[in-house]
C-alpha cells in the first residue's frame, strides 16, 4: 500500500496551493475525483481580485496575497497573474462601507459616465476600488500544481475518496476504485464536498454549505468594453466586467443553496441577470454566448476553515473558501501550511491570526 505523510483530498486551488507549500517537506499526494484538477469551482470563477470582498478578515488574506499574485517568485512563474481594471461599486442611494484597509475613492456621476459610458441616470455615484484586477486563474492553478510536482508531490486524478479510517498514527484511505493509501495527515480540500468527506472520515461536518452562482457571457451592441472597470451594485444584486471588445461576463449575484454537484445554470437566473444588466447600462443585449455555474461553499460564519479538526486527530480542514478562494489562495496556503507543519508562518502572513479561521471556533 502506498504511504504518504499527507494526502490532500481535492485538486482545486485550495488543495493545489497548500500542496505546493508543503510538498518539499512532507511526502504528499493530491487525490482528485475528476479527470482533471480544477474541474469544479476553481475552473468556473469570475476570476477577479477584489480586496473588499468577503469582509475584513478575508480582506487580510486577500491583501497578503496581492504581491505574490502580482509578482510571484521567478521559480514559481515568469509572469504575474493580475491585470488591473479597478472596480466601481455603483449605487442609486448610499455608498457601501468597505473594510478600512481597502483603498477606495468616491466617484460622482460625471466621472462615472466617463468610466462606464451608457450607464443609466439612477446610478448617481460609486466607490472606486483601483486595485481590483482580473486573475489568470488557469495560469495560477497550473503554477501551483507545477510547484507541487517539482517539490516531489504526486497527483492522482479519477481518485475519489470513499472512506478513511483513523488508526494509530494516521489514516487508512479507501478510494472508490477499491485501491488503498495510507497517510499520517488527511487534508479536506474537497470544496462543495467538504462535509461529505468529513463524514467519510467519521468526523463531524461543519455545515459547509454549497451555493450556486451563475455567470453569463453576453454579446452586446457596444464596443470598447474590454478594459472597463468591474461594475457591481452596492446592494449586491449583480456584477459585470468587459471580457472582449463587445462581450461582458455578467452575474446576477445569485446564491442558490445546492447539493454538491456538477452545477449548471438555470434559465431563470440567466434571465434575472440580463434584466438587471439592462437596468444599469443602455448597451443593447444581442445574445448569450455561453453560461455556466459553479458552487461557492460557505461555513456558517462565511469565513474559510483552516486547521486541524477539534476532535479527529490528523484531519486538517482547508475548506469554505466561498467566493474568494482564488484571490486568497497564496496567503491562505502559507498560513495553512504553517499550521499543518507546526512551523512559524511566512512573513507575509505573520500578522494574520489563524485562530479566526480554525475549525475549533465552532466548538465554543
Ligand atoms: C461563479 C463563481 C465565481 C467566482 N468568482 C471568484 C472570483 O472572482 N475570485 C475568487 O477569488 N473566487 C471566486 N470564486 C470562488 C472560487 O472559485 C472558490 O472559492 C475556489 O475555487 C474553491 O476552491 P476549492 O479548491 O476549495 O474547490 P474546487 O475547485 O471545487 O475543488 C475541490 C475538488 O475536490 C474534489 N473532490 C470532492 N470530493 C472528493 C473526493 N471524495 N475525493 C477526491 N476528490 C474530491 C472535487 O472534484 C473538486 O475538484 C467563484 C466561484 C464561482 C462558482
Amino acid at each position: 500500500m502506498d504511504s504518504f505523510d499527507v494526502v490532500i483530498v481535492g485538486g482545486g486551488i485550495a488543495g493545489a496551493s497548500l500542496g505546493a507549500e508543503i510538498a518539499a517537506k512532507r511526502r504528499t499526494m493530491i487525490i482528485e475525483a475528476e479527470d482533471q484538477c480544477g474541474y469544479h469551482s476553481t475552473g468556473r470563477s469570475a476570476a477577479f481580485y477584489l480586496e473588499s470582498y468577503g469582509g475584513p478578515e478575508v480582506a487580510k488574506l486577500s491583501l497578503a496575497s496581492h504581491d505574490f499574485l502580482e509578482a510571484p517568485p521567478g521559480d514559481f512563474s515568469e509572469h504575474g497573474f493580475l491585470r488591473t481594471r479597478g472596480d466601481l461599486h455603483v449605487t442609486k442611494g448610499e455608498l457601501p462601507e468597505l473594510p478600512p484597509s481597502v483603498e477606495a475613492r468616491i466617484v460622482e456621476r460625471a466621472e462615472l459616465e466617463q468610466m462606464v459610458p451608457g450607464i443609466r441616470p439612477p446610478w448617481h455615484r460609486a466607490l472606486f476600488e483601483p486595485r481590483c484586477a482580473d486573475i489568470d486563474v488557469a495560469g495560477l492553478h497550473a503554477a501551483f500544481l507545477r510547484a507541487f510536482r517539482r517539490n516531489g508531490g504526486e497527483v492522482r486524478t479519477r481518485a475519489r475518496l470513499k472512506r478513511a479510517t483513523s488508526r494509530a498514527g494516521g489514516w487508512d484511505i479507501e478510494l472508490e476504485d477499491g485501491s488503498t493509501l495510507r497517510a499520517s495527515i488527511l487534508v479536506n480540500a474537497a470544496g462543495a464536498w467538504a462535509d461529505q468527506v468529513a463524514l467519510a472520515c467519521s468526523a463531524q461536518p461543519l455545515d459547509i454549505a454549497p451555493k450556486r452562482r451563475t455567470l453569463v457571457q453576453l454579446r452586446v451592441g457596444r464596443s470598447g468594453l474590454k478594459d472597463l472597470p468591474l461594475v457591481d451594485d452596492a446592494l449586491g444584486t449583480f456584477y459585470f466586467k468587459g471580457e472582449g471588445d463587445s462581450t461582458v461576463w455578467l452575474s446576477p449575484h445569485d446564491e442558490i443553496p445546492s447539493e454538491p454537484c456538477d452545477a449548471a445554470p438555470d434559465e431563470i437566473d440567466i434571465a434575472t441577470a440580463i434584466d438587471r444588466f439592462e437596468q444599469v447600462v443602455d448597451w443593447p443585449v444581442e445574445r448569450v454566448e455561453r453560461s455556466w455555474a459553479g458552487l461557492r461553499s460557505f461555513a456558517p460564519d462565511r469565513l474559510p476553515v483552516y486547521g486541524f479538526d477539534a476532535d479527529v486527530q490528523g484531519l486538517f480542514w482547508c475548506a469554505g473558501q466561498g467566493g474568494f478562494g482564488i484571490q486568497t489562495s497564496p496567503a491562505a496556503a502559507k498560513m495553512a501550511a504553517a499550521l499543518l507543519l507546526g512551523e512559524e508562518p511566512d512573513a507575509s502572513v505573520k500578522a494574520i491570526d489563524p485562530d479566526v479561521f480554525s475549525p475549533r471556533r465552532f466548538k465554543s
